[in-house]
């Protein structure tokens, strides 16, 4: 919350007709002076001195309501006014009737009605349109803070001494391959699903994707916790889960204070949950530290390459080479269509199913005559013995390198330069005499930010093409490592094979026009320091 300042973010001339009231009362305050009728007066008297109208329709009353949560008919109404823009500044007979929690308020006043309203409080000196109005809601904001932690310590302290101590049941949804313990806060393998969660990771670190796994264990009828078919959520989910290696995690998401605000997510990961190894009598582990951290391992690594080619699912598709062609006619991705009764699967042009033939007229192709094709091709290039392939590729991985640090290090001299442009101009401007005027100093300053910008921007996008070139990491050992898996192609696994193809081949073009019996061409585009082949069937 610290990084709130004192400006309400907020600068409107609050309308007459634009102030509301909200008044609540609950019934176990009867006694306390806080009847309706004088909150209610006390607000309209506020509200005339200020030269304000009684808008009647913007009058809120919650009658025996508690202040313990927001959950009020006449605040949920005064929270969908406030969000249409009806009010300006909704005004409280004390902070503790807009909520009893601190969280809830700062929550609504300072992140949801931040840009909307301003609040005042008839009895205290709380006016978010006044610098001291808002150091005071910042003050709360910060205990808000502290109350939102220790709520969290509290709880997560609470389940772990239940589980360590068995008192209580630890209070978490059983995951797959567990159930309760006979002792309460305890948990027990259950050894046929035990099974499938091992052989989920086994099959995972072998190098099958998610979609396959998730595929074949529904193909062969096995239930999940729900007795319905496995999603690939549940298995991106389990795969991640440390507690198959015996440890528990708290806090990892938390709820977003800016949801309201902007239409965010609900729940945000908290940057660094706590996590706790339990004992074997507590609770025993599935998956071995090793394979798990190797299932880690590998779910990084996807996520570079997914990055880097435009779907997630690529690495999943059963498709050795989907995701990397491209129609060579109009520049479109190629998706796999398969007819109904036919044995083959095809490649078909994207842009010719979505825009039809007039945008694009390429034809179906053979997905095996495809693949026949690339795989010989690729075989070629790497495996056509004298070629120098090796010094080749090195050096021309170098010189990418090279140059992208000459790039780096001018583009750092040339920031320096704009600091040091800056610097003189801002002394020239506070110069007494002689200096420059403030207009001319707003504007070479407005270009130099501007330029400061640019130049940063075109370092960071360097700096990141170093760091993905590097990463690529491909050095000699790793293409002698790649030919060699070429002769020895068809004892790979399908997915072997496709991890070696993503890695070495940018995408590949695809030209073929309408018609059965029309020859197709390929262009191969490796990665960046290899040459391109073309080759036609
Ligand atoms: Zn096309």
């Amino acid at each position: 919350m610290n990084n709130h300042s004192l400006d309400h973010g907020l600068s409107k001339v609050i309308m007459p007709n634009k102030a509301a009231i909200y008044v609540r009362w609950s019934t176990d305050e009867q006694t306390d002076g806080n009847t309706l009728s004088i909150q209610l007066g006390a607000c309209n008297h506020y509200l005339k001195s200020q030269g304000w109208q009684v808008n009647e329709n913007l009058v809120y009353i919650d009658e025996g309501c508690s202040g313990g949560n927001l959950d009020r008919p006449a605040m949920k109404k005064l929270r969908r006014d406030v969000k249409k823009g009806l009010i300006d500044c909704v005004i409280i007979w004390k902070i503790d009737r807009l909520s009893r929690s601190i969280v809830d308020t700062v929550d609504l006043v300072l992140n949801e009605w931040k840009y909307y309203c301003y609040v005042k409080s008839v009895n205290e000196p709380f006016d978010t349109s006044t610098p001291m109005g808002m150091m005071v809601l910042t003050l709360l904001a910060s205990f808000a803070q502290m109350e939102r932690e220790s709520i969290f310590l509290r709880t997560f302290s609470g389940r772990v001494k239940s589980i360590e101590e068995r008192g209580k049941s630890p209070g978490i949804r059983m995951p797959y391959g567990y159930k309760k313990g006979d002792e309460r806060g305890t948990f027990k393998i259950i050894e046929n699903e035990a099974e499938i969660v091992r052989r989920i990771f086994k099959e995972y670190i072998d190098g099958d994707g998610i979609y396959a796994i998730t595929y074949r264990l529904n193909e062969e009828g096995i239930p999940s916790r729900t007795g319905k078919s496995w999603s690939k959520d549940t298995l991106s989910k389990m795969i991640a889960n440390p507690i198959y290696t015996g440890k528990l995690i708290w806090g990892k998401m938390q709820n977003n204070p800016k949801r309201k605000m902007e239409g965010e997510k609900r729940r945000l990961h908290r940057d660094n949950p706590i996590i706790r190894q339990l004992s074997e009598d507590v609770l025993k582990p599935i998956i071995s530290k090793e394979d798990f951290e190797k299932a880690c391992e590998i779910r990084k690594s996807r996520n570079v390459f997914e990055h880097k080619k435009t779907s997630g699912r690529i690495f999943d598709s059963p498709n050795l080479l989907a995701g990397l062609l491209r129609c060579k006619k109009c520049g479109s991705s190629m998706y796999v269509y398969k007819r109904t009764n036919s044995v083959y699967t095809y490649y078909a042009c994207r842009g010719h199913r979505e825009k039809g033939v007039s945008f694009c007229d390429s034809g179906y192709i053979r997905e095996e005559d495809v693949n026949q094709l690339v795989v010989a091709e690729v075989k070629k290039t790497f495996l056509t013995g004298e070629t120098n392939l090796l010094e080749i590729i090195s050096e021309r991985y170098d010189t990418t390198l090279r140059g992208l640090q000459l790039a780096q290090t001018s583009l750092e001299a040339k920031l320096k330069q704009l600091d040091a442009e800056y610097a003189k101009v801002f002394k020239d401007y506070r110069k007494v005499d002689g200096g420059i005027s403030a207009e001319d100093f707003n504007v070479i300053k407005a270009d130099i930010t501007q330029e400061r910008n640019e130049v940063n921007r075109k370092l960071e996008s360097c700096k990141e093409e170093y760091e993905a070139q590097t990463s690529k990491g491909i050095d000699a050992s790793e293409i002698i490592a790649f030919s060699q898996s070429l002769t020895i192609w068809d004892e790979l696994t399908f997915s072997e094979q496709k991890r070696l193809l993503y890695k070495w081949i940018d995408r590949i073009e695809l030209n073929k026009n309408k018609g059965r019996f029309e020859k197709f061409q390929i262009k191969i585009r490796f990665q960046s320091m290899l040459e391109d082949t073309e080759e036609a069937i």
